[in-house]
């Protein structure tokens, strides 16, 4: 693929003409970069240090150098593989270059007797010291002024295009100030976000470069503010708008003689009592419905804590009021489940339900989507095929989502422009298992209402967790037989490597053979992310029904599975899990009275022993079983940008601060978000806009 040329025309400036985007500009969008302001704010991941030549002979060995030198000795050898080996002089001592993939181009500048400028990190060699892979070009020319950025890019976008790219954006981008006084006053930085710009983009060789890594730099300092100031205002602007929308009040009926209500009849018929905390969130929830403002309000309870019944309180609320309710679930499965609790609990009641998913055959979804317009459906469930724009709703007061966070923002934003004829607004419900610490919640998401179920239903047994090394793999099939022995069940999941989907199924597939041949007499399912939906689901049904007694799985065991018979979970390599995702899938276990195990098996791979990251993760499982104890951890050890940003969103919120670290920023700009939407109405649009640009709709979401 030839590299973009470079010409300073190319960039986001000429974007105007959509149809005839140019390969580079194609690949500026896949990096979000459409405007001048977005390349502005394209910053580098580090530097190099282009500066200065260093003497051979001064510098040490493990150093990145850029040195100057005549090519004594260039030739092709084959060992190990093929490569150019070429030797250079710079009077004070020489050196070895091995170019690996290298053209005819490359070859002709390293001839022998050529002066070079090479940049690379110097290593003891066998023979001599080396550059691996370095780069070089004909010596001569300036050196620059500043250090040379490198910036994030995708493959096919070079170094050298965006290296002009940037600071063309910079120079065509509005810069001007958006902060007003009042706030600018309390910024102990002084840079103004140009100077910062400008200055992180082409720093002097003479910065402490610590400053620059670790973000303390006032350029950056500037950055960071600007970035949490614009987050803060597009919140809060976001409530404000929120605030002014009308939804349908859903009150309570009042209901005549020995009649009850559905959510009256509902509680009754429940095989167990709420918990305090059920109760609690109940309450929030039933007070923002009855409100003439839409709810928006995220439910956060551990796996397990029973926030299913919770949302079917508020469906019955809904519908008692006369209004339809939708809930939509991230997978067919999960979807699913909830549709058959549901069934169970309101068609005794006589409430009509509608199914929805992207499967599902032309009549049956044609008689549904009939269901939904006449209103004859009280309550619809669904994957993302519920807010598709055939759906029409006859009279939709209520969207709940569970395990929100694995909805892209889109689907959403969907979901909630599904509104009723009148023009209002549905109330919108969310729940997660991945709970968001609680300083986190306050801070970050002002636009967000949060309740939270902190205590799991009684009579549950801890979940006894053992991390294990593969080699001792027997053990645990030792373990699976005397489970199986008690008549409970087991699930074994296997690793999941994104970037192959056939590894993953070869590793699953080959586990379910050796499990089946180690187990006769016992029947061991095989469930994978690449079965078509119909056969997933008739694993599952023989799984539910206790004919399977092993269960091998892909990550396709959803959240939200529902087997109160299996005890033990065993997860192949744990050390390839997130904590949240090692979490979601313990919490599959321990459903029932019978005590629970989770066995968490580890490969170190070829290496000696475990990451240290790995090491965190699996330890931290060990050692709680609490939901928001782990979430906790997770953010220690991954930081809140990715905690945020990856999970929570769906795309990166913040790319500059660090709301653990920058928690003194992050109050000024609350304190100052509030007195710029009053009285700087404009400046805090153009804000907003400069930082968010068409994301701002997203963080709406
Ligand atoms: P999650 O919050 O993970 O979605 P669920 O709603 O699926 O949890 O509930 C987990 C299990 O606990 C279900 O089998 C549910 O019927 C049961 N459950 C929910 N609330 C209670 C309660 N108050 N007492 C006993 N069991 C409950
Ligand atoms: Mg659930």
């Amino acid at each position: 693929m030839p590299p973009p040329a470079a010409s300073s025309r190319s960039t986001a400036a000429a974007v105007s003409k959509p149809a005839e985007k140019t390969h580079a500009q194609k690949l500026l969008d896949k990096l979000g970069l459409r405007r001048d302001i977005d390349l502005a704010l394209h910053l580098p991941l580090r530097y190099e240090d282009e500066t200065c030549i260093t003497r051979l002979a001064d510098a040490r060995d493990g150093e990145t150098v850029q040195i100057e030198a005549e090519v004594t000795h260039s030739e092709v050898s084959f060992k190990p593989r093929r490569q150019l080996r070429v030797t250079v002089n710079d009077g004070s001592d020489s050196c070895i270059l091995r170019v690996i993939n290298f053209y005819p181009a490359h070859q002709k500048t390293l001839s022998i007797g050529a002066r070079v400028r090479v940049r690379g990190e110097l290593r003891g060699g066998f023979v001599a010291r080396e550059m691996v892979h370095p780069s070089f070009k004909l010596a001569g020319g300036e050196l620059p002024a500043s250090l040379t950025p490198v910036y994030p890019t995708v493959a096919g976008l070079p170094q050298a295009y965006l290296r002009k790219a940037v600071p063309s954006g910079v120079a065509r981008a509005d810069l001007s100030e958006t902060v007003p006084a009042e706030g600018l006053s309390q910024l102990s930085a002084l840079f103004s976000l140009r100077e910062s710009l400008r200055f992180l983009h082409h720093p002097t060789p003479d910065v402490a470069l610590a400053a620059l890594e670790d973000r303390s730099h006032p350029a950056w300092q500037r950055l960071k503010a600007e970035e949490l100031l614009a987050q803060q205002l597009s919140q809060l602007e976001a409530r404000r708008i929120r605030s002014a929308m009308r939804a349908p009040p859903l009150a309570p009926p009042v209901m005549r003689g020995a009649q009850c209500t559905l959510y009256e009849q509902l509680q009754e018929r429940l095989p167990f009592r709420l918990t305090a905390a059920q109760q609690r969130v109940g309450h929030d929830i039933d007070a923002d419905l009855q409100k003439n403002v839409p709810m928006h309000r995220l439910l956060q309870g551990d796996v397990g804590s029973g926030k299913t019944v919770v949302a079917a309180l508020a469906a019955a609320r809904c519908m008692d009021a006369g209004w339809q309710c939708a809930l939509m679930a991230p997978t067919e499965i999960l979807a699913e489940q909830h549709f058959r609790k549901l069934i169970g609990w309101l068609e005794p009641m006589g409430i009509q339900t509608a199914w929805l998913t992207g499967s599902q055959k032309a009549k049956e979804r044609r008689e549904a989507l009939a269901l939904i317009a006449s209103g004859e459906a009280g309550l619809v469930v669904g994957t993302h095929a519920v807010i598709q724009d055939k759906v029409v709703f006859k009279n939709l007061a209520l969207t709940i989502i569970d395990e929100q966070h694995r909805f892209g923002v889109a689907q959403r934003l969907a979901l909630r422009s599904k509104m009723t004829a009148d023009g209002q607004e549905p109330h919108l419900l969310m729940m997660t298992a991945t709970p968001i610490p609680r300083t986190l919640a306050m801070s970050y998401y002002a636009d967000l209402d949060v309740s939270t179920i902190d205590e799991l239903p009684p009579g549950r047994t801890p979940i006894v967790t053992k991390v294990i090394s593969d080699s001792r793999r027997d053990e645990v099939v030792e373990r699976i037989r005397g489970q199986l022995a008690e008549g409970r069940q087991v699930y074994w999941v296997c690793p999941l490597i994104e970037e192959s989907e056939a590894v993953d199924l070869t590793n699953a597939t080959e586990t379910h053979e050796s499990l089946s041949a180690a187990l006769p007499g016992t029947q061991v399912g095989l469930l994978h992310s690449r079965m078509p939906v119909a056969e997933k689901k008739a694993v599952m049904a023989l799984f539910n029904a206790g004919q399977i007694g092993v269960l091998v799985s892909t990550t396709v065991i959803e959240v939200g599975v529902d087997v109160p018979n299996a005890s033990l979970m065993v997860i192949e390599h744990a050390e390839r899990f997130g904590l949240s995702q090692l979490h979601q899938l313990r919490g599959r276990v321990g459903r029932g009275a019978a005590a629970s195990a989770c066995v968490l098996l580890y490969s170190t791979g070829d290496g000696p022993r475990l990451g240290e990251t790995a090491r965190a993760r699996l330890k931290a499982m060990a050692e709680t079983q609490d939901g928001f104890e782990i979430a906790r951890r997770d953010l220690e050890i991954r930081g809140p940008g990715e905690f945020l940003g990856a999970r929570q969103s769906g795309a990166p919120l913040l790319r500059f601060a660090d709301l653990a670290t920058d928690t003194e920023l992050l109050a000024w700009a609350r304190a100052l978000a509030p007195l710029m939407l009053d009285r700087h109405a404009a400046l805090a649009q153009r804000h907003i806009l400069r930082w968010l640009g068409g994301k701002a709709d997203y963080l709406k979401a």
